[in-house]
């Protein structure tokens, strides 16, 4: 608190926030003076404000996160992965993109209705969300599409993991009203080396493109993006 004791010694008021272990107080301190204008003493005027200030934090929380799926939304996500990407480059490590749509979606919103879609969704995200490592970058991209960023991988790794989240996917099942819920997903990646140092929107339209590809193909697979999508390497 050098900022109290600041003010004290300058004999000056002070005020703002003072957070203790379980509690935040909006603190006033004013100085006293007597008849000879020599300081007397101290008053202060505290508030409990610990609801208002949790609530700001939530709320600061919720515009991060994705609501429902309580992982990174698309706009954390991009204003955390530009300055991952240029880390990434400027340490000479890899980079790639993931996107993951889960297939044939609206069926299982047609099928179990808009909550078991839902549920879905919640599933699918937490179970990816065990997978990564800690320092890779997961986001909600919109819809049933999610956006994965990884670096320091070689290809062959980034595939291996694209292949081992599609594998558990397709294992995974959803408990919804007593009904059991499959599905697949859909991988699409892009991969760079440093030298590369494009942009993050190339690299997520390359790993859109490749997902496109592997709808196009059957679904339920992972596709590298080729220069000649025409030859696209399918895991
Ligand atoms: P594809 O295999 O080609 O990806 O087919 P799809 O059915 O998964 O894709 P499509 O884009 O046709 O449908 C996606 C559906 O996802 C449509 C939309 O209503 C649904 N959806 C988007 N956001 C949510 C959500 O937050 N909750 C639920 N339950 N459904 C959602
Ligand atoms: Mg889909
Ligand atoms: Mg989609």
């Amino acid at each position: 608190m050098a900022s109290i004791q600041q003010a004290m010694q300058k004999q000056q008021a002070w005020n703002g926030h003072v957070r203790g272990s379980n509690k935040v107080c909006e603190v006033a301190i004013f100085p006293i003076f007597d008849a000879e204008k020599k300081l007397a003493g101290f008053s202060a005027i505290s508030r409990d404000v610990t609801s208002e200030y949790n609530r700001t934090e939530m709320l600061e929380q919720e515009a991060k996160e994705d609501f429902l799926i309580r992982i990174d939304n698309r706009r954390t996500f991009f204003s955390l992965a530009e300055p991952q990407l240029k880390k990434a480059f400027a340490q000479q490590e890899s980079v790639a993109v993931l996107m993951l749509d889960i297939d044939f979606f609206k069926r299982v919103n047609d099928t179990y209705g808009h909550a078991g879609g839902d549920e879905v969704l919640k599933e699918f995200a937490a179970l990816v969300k065990k997978l990564v490592r800690k320092k890779d970058l997961f986001g909600r991209y919109g819809g049933e599409e999610f956006v994965l960023l990884v670096t320091g991988m070689s290809v062959a790794a980034v595939l291996a993991f694209a292949e081992r989240i599609r594998e558990r996917v397709e294992k995974m099942s959803v408990c919804h009203d007593n009904c059991t819920i499959t599905l697949t997903t859909s991988i699409g990646v892009s991969f760079v080396q440093a030298s590369a140092q494009i942009m993050l929107e190339e690299l997520i339209d390359r790993a859109d493109q490749a997902l496109y590809t592997a709808k196009k193909e059957g679904r339920n697979r992972v596709v590298l993006w080729k220069k000649a999508q025409q030859d696209p390497v399918s895991g």
